[in-house]
């Protein structure tokens, strides 16, 4: 992006701290004293966050923690924009910083798959024996993967251990290769893996989000764009190519635009063209078309009547 004014940072680093309450509650102070916005997670483990802010601002959130011993060398991505990503500033002390509840837990400090640089994992992302497997869940698969990726039908990331145990025919004897938005899902899991009895595993070091800005590969065998928890939702990886592989959900076509459904207990997150949003209510069923709290029903002004009408035309536009 040329001429950008901000930044959306992208970072963790697996370390002790201490009192995560304690260091929340002033890591908080410090980023609202910067003008950050943003979403960070902190436990014993280490911090996971997500922020935006001006170049200014950015910059001199980076220089604070490169100013505590514990995150001197921690990596930060760094995508330009023009405007804050997020409303509002978080910072939370949690159990775990990235939610994966394994009984026995996993410190990748001490337990992991090996690293692989963007241009290694181009190399043996394309070899015979090698399976890819995309350590995200299946919305984020949905909007785009690497070319031949294996999906896990899994909702929540806390998800995946069972569903390796309930496949795990699709693994054995093959070299496996893991992959996740910034890399900090991979460590722990890929770690689960070798624990699991997987010999030989391996992880894209830095993520999607460095892969696609590597000089060297340009985020080649990527198709469609990277999912990301901010208001952008969705980011380019591929510099060489795009190719679409997320579908409407409502007609199949090619399609690129999140929204969430707009039954405020279903949420879930949809492909959908501004005009399919619209015919369709912004709904993924009609039993959500129908709920009596629906958001966009509400948002137009559409009384029970006209609710109907709605659900009526539909089914004479689908019924053949
Ligand atoms: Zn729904």
């Amino acid at each position: 992006m040329q001429n950008h004014t901000h930044n959306v940072l992208l970072y963790y680093k697996y370390v002790e701290i201490e009192d995560p309450t304690a260091f929340a509650a002033e890591h908080l102070a410090a980023c609202k004293e910067i003008g950050l916005k943003g979403r960070i997670l902190v436990s014993h483990e280490g911090i996971n966050g997500t922020c935006s802010g001006t170049i200014e601002q950015t910059d001199a959130y980076m220089e604070l923690m490169k100013q505590d011993g514990r995150f001197a060398d921690m990596p930060f991505k760094i995508d330009a924009t023009d405007r804050h990503a997020f409303r509002k500033m978080h910072v939370r002390a949690k159990k775990e910083i990235v939610h994966l509840g394994l009984e026995d837990d996993i410190n990748p400090n001490e337990l992991t798959g090996k690293y692989l640089e963007p241009a290694e994992f181009y190399k043996q992302m394309q070899e015979e024996d090698t399976i890819v497997l995309d350590a995200r869940n299946d919305y984020e698969f949905d909007l785009g993967h690497f070319r031949g990726a294996v999906r896990p039908d899994i909702e929540n990331f806390r998800d995946l251990p069972e569903w390796v145990r309930d496949n795990k025919e699709i693994f054995e004897g093959k070299k496996i290769l893991t992959y996740c938005t910034g890399g900090i899902r991979c460590e722990k899991f890929s770690g689960w893996l070798k624990k699991e009895g997987f010999e030989d595993v391996s992880q894209l070091h830095g993520g999607i989000a460095t892969y696609g800005k590597d000089p060297e590969v340009q985020g080649e065998l990527w198709d469609g764009q990277l999912y990301v928890f901010d208001e952008r939702i969705a980011v380019p990886v591929n510099q060489k190519e795009h190719v679409i592989v997320g579908k409407d959900h409502f007609t199949g076509e090619p399609c690129e635009r999140y929204v969430n459904c707009a039954n405020p207990e279903c949420n879930a997150k949809i492909l959908a063209s501004e005009e399919n949003e619209h015919k369709y209510m912004r709904s993924c069923s009609d039993e959500c078309r129908e709920h009596p709290r629906n958001r966009y029903a509400f948002e137009h002004g559409l009384d029970g009547a006209q609710v109907q009408e709605r659900l009526d035309a539909l089914k004479t536009t689908t019924e053949v």
